[in-house]
């Protein structure tokens, strides 16, 4: 591939995945990923579908191969299944991924399946229904359960179980959920809490838990075998002996994994972020707005964002919040 036509920063990493937040919004009240109450984004400052669609194509023509869809709750945006059907059709995507808490998936899963996506991550913090509740503030562990099941009957290439540990709140079931994954066939990455966005429920400093205090904890359980293996993503990987199941650790305090990041994220208003804990930006709904179907002007500001993507993130828990974004605007 011709040297304009690749996107790499001013540190020599090579930008090839993209996280696109396509709402806000979502079902769930998640402590920490949203205050209880939340403004949204109003729907005119919303990037349509079809922009969303160009935007995608725009990283594609330049060297993307990964297209993670999540939010919010991408699954409640409506006519979202669209959006799949257009990106899952791009020349060049190797990979077009999900990220959902799953409330949706009994009724999207196969239509997902359709329109090209082979991998989803589904987000599960507690298998105590009472607990659920209280870390999702309004969610149903049962609605979750039945879209794990339906993600599983439709046999999508893998299911990753994504979930953050809290100190006190569900530290004691890490082994009960690597268990749940591993009898289903599915992968778990435990990641660490970060602190995007002002929350009240909780401090984030005295809710920390590192992975090294979950490894411990699955140490007393099971043998976990170090791997290289990578899915792109900031996940380090150790194999269960005897299963095919992999335990991932995204560790941003104790592991900081920016030197081989490959990735920006788009919000759902158009902001192109370029780092996940820092507030380098790029307007790209106002390159879209200003200039319909100039797909030159596009690939230019997208070449051009990365003369301006940080060397990584430094995640302070016990300092005042830097980062006033939450994570469903950010797109985890
Ligand atoms: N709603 C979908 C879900 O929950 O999977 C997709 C969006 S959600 C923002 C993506 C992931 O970010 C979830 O796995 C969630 O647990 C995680 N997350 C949210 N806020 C976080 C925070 N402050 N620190 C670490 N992870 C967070
Ligand atoms: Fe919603 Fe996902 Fe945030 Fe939970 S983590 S509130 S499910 S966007």
């Amino acid at each position: 591939m011709r040297q304009e036509n690749v996107l790499v920063d001013n540190f020599g990493r090579t930008v090839n995945y993209v996280r696109i937040s396509v709402t806000d919004r979502c079902d769930f009240r998640c402590v920490y990923c949203m205050d209880e109450e939340m403004q949204f984004v109003p729907r005119a400052k919303l990037l349509s579908l079809e922009e969303i669609g160009v935007i995608a194509r725009a990283f594609t023509e330049l060297g993307v191969g990964k297209i993670r869809i999540t939010g919010g709750e991408p699954l409640i945006r409506r006519n979202i299944i669209k959006l799949f059907r257009d990106i899952g059709q791009l020349d060049g995507l190797d990979e077009l991924v999900l990220t959902t808490n799953g409330s949706q998936l009994p009724k999207l899963a196969g239509e997902l399946k359709d329109a090209g996506v082979k991998r989803i991550n589904i987000s599960l913090d507690s298998l105590d229904p009472d607990k659920f509740r209280r870390l999702t503030r309004v969610g149903e562990l049962d609605k979750v359960l039945a879209g794990i099941d339906a993600a599983l009957a439709t046999g999508f290439e893998k299911i990753k179980i994504n979930s953050v540990i809290l100190k006190n709140r569900n530290d004691d079931e890490v082994t009960d959920l690597v268990e749940f994954a591993s009898t289903r066939g599915m992968d778990i990455s435990f990641i660490e809490e970060m602190p995007l966005g002002v929350i009240g429920e909780h401090d984030r400093a005295e809710a920390y838990y590192s992975s090294d205090e979950i490894r411990a904890d699955l140490d007393a359980h099971y043998t976990l075998l170090p791997t290289t293996e990578t899915t792109g993503g900031p996940s380090r990987y150790y194999h269960i002996a005897e299963t095919s199941t992999r335990v991932g650790f995204i560790s941003p305090h104790s592991h900081n994994f920016c030197d081989s990041c490959n990735r920006v994220r788009l919000t759902c208003e158009g902001r192109l972020l370029l780092c996940l804990g820092q507030e380098h930006s790029v307007d790209l709904r106002q390159v879209i707005r200003t200039h319909p179907g100039d797909m030159d002007r596009l690939k230019q500001a997208l070449r051009a964002s990365m003369n301006i993507k940080p060397k990584g993130h430094e995640f302070d828990l016990s300092a005042k919040p830097v980062i006033f974004r939450h994570m469903n605007m950010t797109g985890g």
